[in-house]
């Protein structure tokens, strides 16, 4: 469905999909306090929380399996994982959860579509005023946010895809201020389904795709 979806808005793209080699080293770019960077990571990991990677490490890894014929501009690597991918922050001090790390290869984490973006205000603050517990707090909030095994992280999916081509179209810049638009930099649950819903690019985004596929036809 993905690369369907690719196909559709550049068409002119060739995509080949494979299965990604298991890395044994990918344990390295574990962490377990998500208040040091890379670093100062403790070396003994906690076992009992959510795997954590920094995402640029992984995207070190990852690369190394990129084959040398395709380390060329004209070709473009996606990863989808279901690694929860963190990049650390010198603002706050901290990791934060990444829905993609763009780059070579730019890293799309399925567990970051449903972990990165905040569910609304309202889950939060009854989740910590102790109202009520987990299960019954989604029950009360579904279809606000993306929950594992929802239909929507395939489509979420797919638009971080985009979103990691237009980082190459665009010199870095993917990200649309237009919240109607696929490449809006959703920060809640909600302002991605809203996305997901719209399925469409703002005038700027889109015609910035029109202008790439007229570039690749004429080739
Ligand atoms: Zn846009």
């Amino acid at each position: 469905m993905i690369a369907g979806e690719i196909a559709r808005i550049f068409p002119a793209c060739k995509v080949d999909i494979r299965s990604f080699p298991k890395h044994n080293e990918i344990e390295r770019a574990r962490i377990s306090d998500i208040k040091q960077p890379f670093e100062k990571q403790p070396r003994h990991v906690d076992d009992s929380m959510m795997p954590l990677y920094d995402g640029f490490v992984l995207q070190r890894l990852f690369a190394n399996s990129i084959p040398n014929d395709e380390r060329h501009y004209n070709h473009l690597h996606l990863v989808f994982t279901s690694l929860l991918a963190c990049t650390f922050s010198e603002d706050d001090w901290r990791y934060h959860g990444r829905t993609v790390i763009c780059g070579t290869p730019s890293i799309i984490s399925t567990t970051g579509i449903v972990e990165a973006p905040a569910k609304p205000r309202e889950f939060y603050l009854e989740q910590y005023g102790g109202f009520a517990d987990i299960g019954s707090l989604k029950k009360k909030f579904a279809g606000r946010f993306i929950d594992y095994g929802d239909s929507r992280i395939t489509a979420a999916a797919a638009s971080y895809a985009l979103q990691a081509m237009f980082f190459f179209l665009t010199d870095g810049e993917p990200f649309c201020e237009n919240k109607d638009c696929r490449l809006f930099n959703a920060h809640w649950q909600e302002d991605l389904i809203h996305t997901l819903e719209k399925h469409e690019f703002c005038d700027r985004h889109q015609d910035m795709a029109n202008k790439f596929n007229k570039k690749l036809g004429r080739h």
